[in-house]
């Protein structure tokens, strides 16, 4: 018996129901990670996930799992915005190392003209 509820996997477990061995959650929502169910399930529900799984070809699934699983987890972090909260934060970091990086260029630009200025000077 506890052979076969090791074998269970987090959503068959969670939702109280068998798990066989073609189990579209058994790959993808181990029971040692019951947290990673639980999230999917609270944002999603099972029944969309299961249906978002079988949609893709089955080496595709491992991504599906990992992606519903990283918005719902975002999702509840920030009930408002989820994951785009994150994605508009990134923007404005990328936005505000492309204004660094132009300032840093413009002043090495600066400092070869100010180089040259002098060699120029020197030589003369
Ligand atoms: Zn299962």
């Amino acid at each position: 018996m506890s052979s076969s509820s090791n074998r269970q996997c987090a959503a068959c477990k969670q939702l109280r129901r068998r798990c066989t061995s073609n189990c579209i959650f058994l790959p993808y929502f181990p029971p040692t990670d019951p947290q990673r169910f639980s999230f999917v399930h609270r944002i999603f529900g099972a029944s969309n996930v299961a249906k978002m799984l079988q949609k893709v070809e089955e080496h595709e699934r491992g991504d599906v799992a990992e992606s519903l699983y990283y918005e719902a987890h975002c999702r509840i972090q920030d009930p408002v915005y989820g994951c785009v909260g994150i994605i508009t934060l990134l923007h404005e970091q990328i936005y505000d190392f492309q204004c660094q990086l132009a300032k840093v260029e413009a002043e090495i630009q600066v400092v070869k003209a100010q180089q040259l200025g002098s060699k120029n000077a020197w030589v003369k």
